[in-house]
């Protein structure tokens, strides 16, 4: 028998990780300068959270949860972290503390789909959520911060695409006349759109079967997705979110009046983000506003506005940083002082490694060169009995004999 990862999933390997963690560390940096504080919610919730939080007529729920059972409760494990950011907020009263709250997040998240170039079964997102502001500097904010945190990473080719789906208000008299304009083509739509048509009308322009897409560019249809039915207010805050992103210096963005999103939950703006250089699954951050959601999992009424970003997908772009290389590479005949050692040089904060198989002189050597370190210390017998290191640097192949480590540091210090 032999176990191989599960479909859909991947390790993330040694010579790998670096890209990550640096990924993670530019990401936290340009948040946490922004006033952001990491939260880190369990994998895991109750799956109620999620088809109210996420919505049960959305794919995600309907078709893409990892859901099970444990003694008659019913768990899911997160397709996203926005309900589990939210459901936390309102557990630990967060709304108590100083407005606007503003937070951060990054981990995996599961959903059953198809998996392929740039969709996995497991993936990781980086996200934010911005609480407590109503007004649409917060959405420029948090679309500022996407667009600098995808620009860090060298992505040029990308394509803000923005729209304002409206309000729980005006948002009925659109479903209404969209359903009208669909109504006399319904039955050519796809089974999954005929469902929405009842369920969820506004789904259906996310629907990516090439059909549907035809029939919403119909005349009747494309009218209706076109004309401005949303509301006044709902109108001034887009205006007024157009005018924010220009002073941040963000004017080549597309709007797009099909964007609607795949969560329920949203109101006003939604955006995505795509990258021109990655194929089908072009899309690296979706996110938008979404005022209804604090209030309708419990808590008090509290605006929102965030954002997650598909981290494989930006993975898959950028060039990879050097790794950093080892400083410190331990060569001795005795195993106990190699230890003792390269524990005394981490603690002064250097990065130190040695050869726990006791060979040869000339072979650990060897080991040393391939291991990238900067320096071997060698500690030979002569070496052990007049207290002093041979330090050998492994760039220029330079050797000399030191007093001990502070003969070491001293070196260190000329060079
Ligand atoms: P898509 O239309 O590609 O399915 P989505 O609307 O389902 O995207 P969101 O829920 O908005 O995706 O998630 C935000 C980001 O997370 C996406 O823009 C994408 O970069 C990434 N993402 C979503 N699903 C996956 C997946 N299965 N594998 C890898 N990345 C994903
Ligand atoms: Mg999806």
């Amino acid at each position: 028998m032999t176990y191989r990862a599960q479909k859909g999933t991947k390790d993330i390997l040694p010579y790998e990780s670096h890209i990550w963690q640096y990924i993670e560390q530019v990401s936290k940096k340009i948040l946490e300068d922004a006033n952001y504080k990491e939260i880190r919610t369990p994998i895991f919730e109750a799956t109620e959270l999620f088809a109210r939080g996420v919505g049960d007529s959305t794919d995600i729920v309907a078709k893409e949860m990892y859901t099970f059972e444990q003694k008659g409760r019913s768990l899911a494990l997160r397709p996203e972290n926005t309900a589990g950011v939210v459901r936390a907020f309102i557990e630990h009263g967060m709304h108590r503390l100083p407005s606007p709250l503003k937070l951060w997040y990054k981990g995996p998240m599961f959903r059953y789909e198809r998996p392929q170039a740039g969709r996995q079964r497991q993936f990781h997102q980086l996200g934010v959520e911005l609480f407590g502001v109503s007004g649409p500097s917060a959405d420029a904010e948090v679309i500022q911060l996407a667009m600098q945190v995808l620009s860090e990473f060298g992505l040029d080719n990308l394509m803000l695409e923005l729209n304002n789906i409206g309000c729980p208000g005006c948002r009925n008299e659109y479903k209404n006349r969209l359903k009208q304009a669909i109504a006399p083509k319904l039955s050519e739509f796809c089974v999954d759109c005929r469902l929405r048509y009842e369920r969820n009308p506004l789904r259906i322009l996310d629907c990516k079967n090439e059909k549907c897409i035809g029939l919403l560019a119909s005349p009747g249809i494309e009218q209706v997705i076109c004309g401005d039915l949303i509301c006044e207010p709902c109108k001034e805050h887009f205006r007024e979110l157009r005018e924010y992103l220009e002073v941040l210096n963000i004017t080549s963005y597309k709007i797009n009046k099909r964007l609607v999103r795949g969560l329920d939950y949203y109101n006003r703006t939604v955006f995505e983000i795509t990258c021109n250089e990655l194929g089908s699954q072009n899309a690296v951050c979706g996110g938008g506003r979404y005022d209804p959601l604090v209030s309708m999992l419990g808590g008090p009424d509290t605006p929102a506005v965030g954002w997650a970003i598909g981290m494989e997908r930006i993975i898959s772009l950028i060039a990879p940083p050097e790794g950093k290389p080892l400083d410190i590479f331990i060569v001795s005949d005795s195993l106990k002082e190699a230890l003792k050692n390269a524990f005394e040089v981490r603690k002064l904060g250097f990065s130190a490694d040695l050869d726990f198989s006791g060979r040869k002189f000339s072979k650990q050597l060897e080991k040393a060169s391939k291991s990238g370190a900067k320096y071997a210390l060698i500690l030979g017998e002569e070496e052990l009995r007049t207290n002093t290191f041979t330090v050998k640097n492994l760039v220029s192949g330079e050797q000399q004999r030191v007093a001990g480590l502070a003969g070491f540091f001293k070196l260190l210090g000329h060079n």
